[in-house]
């Protein structure tokens, strides 16, 4: 009955062999979860905003507000810490944080719409349209110039998620469905939800225009999202364009926004925006 605890008393301390990589897992875990709480503490947390563009017009229409984590030990990616941060419910505060953040700059400073990217916990609270209708107040945005990121995952509770989105509808708050194309819900089922963009996941930019069938295969696969879209009424963002020949081929598909390194890495606001355009010549260091 006891086999556990003798083997753990074998192996030394409390700490069983077999549970070794547990251990450290868990461990590892646990100093990722006290770094969170000490960065929303802190302030450690940044946003960085990448631009969408209207590939015809070259016009900036959106920005997408990405969260980076600026620990003492250097920039923690939110692959690392948002999976973290959603199983511990820590994604909450992270979230109102991100939500404020990304509004007051679109309030204040950014042009056309900001993109905020929504845990499906956050959008499980049932105050969550509560909450985006007080940010919104407060920090004087209008509904329209808000998209909010859902992923399918959000929305596999059907019957309350589509409440949620028509609820967002009438306050004015745009949807899109993020990663488009990488779930396993069908299609016409998420297309046919009431959002109003599709973005169309990065792993089918990556193989667009590359010879042979993976190359093919990526642009069938963006051209049936496209009319899929078309046919809701829906408009398209293709995320991780990084080539020109990507770019081109997602415009001649006719993906109607586009977005990734080729038009602009994510970046934070110019901390001194306009001081710079102010600048008295005497203090530009080229003068000194
Ligand atoms: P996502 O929402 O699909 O964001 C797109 C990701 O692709 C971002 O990674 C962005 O930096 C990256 N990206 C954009 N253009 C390119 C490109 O041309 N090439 C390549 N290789 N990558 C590109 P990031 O910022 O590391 O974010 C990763 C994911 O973390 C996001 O995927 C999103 O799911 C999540 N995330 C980021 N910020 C937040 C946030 O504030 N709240 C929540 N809940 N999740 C967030
Ligand atoms: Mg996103
Ligand atoms: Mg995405
Ligand atoms: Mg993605």
């Amino acid at each position: 009955a006891d086999t556990a605890m003798y083997r753990a008393k074998r192996a030394g301390g409390g700490h069983a062999f077999f549970n070794a990589e547990h251990d450290r897992r868990t461990l590892a875990e646990m100093a990722l979860l006290s770094g969170m709480h000490r960065a929303l503490e802190r302030n450690e947390f940044r946003l960085h905003f990448q631009p969408i563009i209207h590939p015809i017009s070259g016009e900036v229409t959106a920005h997408e507000a990405l969260i980076r984590w600026e620990s003492p030990g250097g920039l923690v990616s939110p692959a690392e810490f948002i999976p973290l941060a959603e199983v511990s419910g820590l994604i909450i505060p992270i979230g109102q944080w991100v939500l404020r953040e990304a509004v007051r700059a679109a309030a204040r400073t950014l042009r056309g719409h900001i993109a905020v990217n929504i845990s499906p916990l956050e959008f499980a609270q049932p105050q969550f349209v509560e909450n985006v209708t007080r940010v919104l107040c407060e920090e004087g945005l209008e509904p329209g110039r808000l998209m909010l990121e859902l992923t399918e995952n959000s929305l596999i509770d059907a019957h309350r998620g589509r409440d949620v989105l028509r609820d967002l509808r009438a306050l004015g708050v745009r949807v899109a469905l993020d990663d488009f194309g990488t779930g396993y819900s069908s299609f016409s089922a998420l297309a046919g939800l009431p959002v109003e963009v599709l973005k169309i996941d990065r792993s089918f930019t990556l193989h667009l225009g590359t010879a042979g069938p993976e190359g093919v295969r990526a642009a069938e696969l963006v051209r049936a999202i496209v009319a899929l879209a078309r046919a809701f009424g829906l408009d398209t963002v293709a995320e991780g364009v990084e080539t020109p020949i990507q770019a081109q081929l997602l415009t001649d598909l006719g993906c109607t926004f586009l977005q990734g390194y080729l038009f602009g890495r994510p970046s934070p606001l110019p901390a001194a925006a306009g001081e710079e355009a102010v600048m008295p010549a005497m203090f530009r260091t080229t003068d000194l």
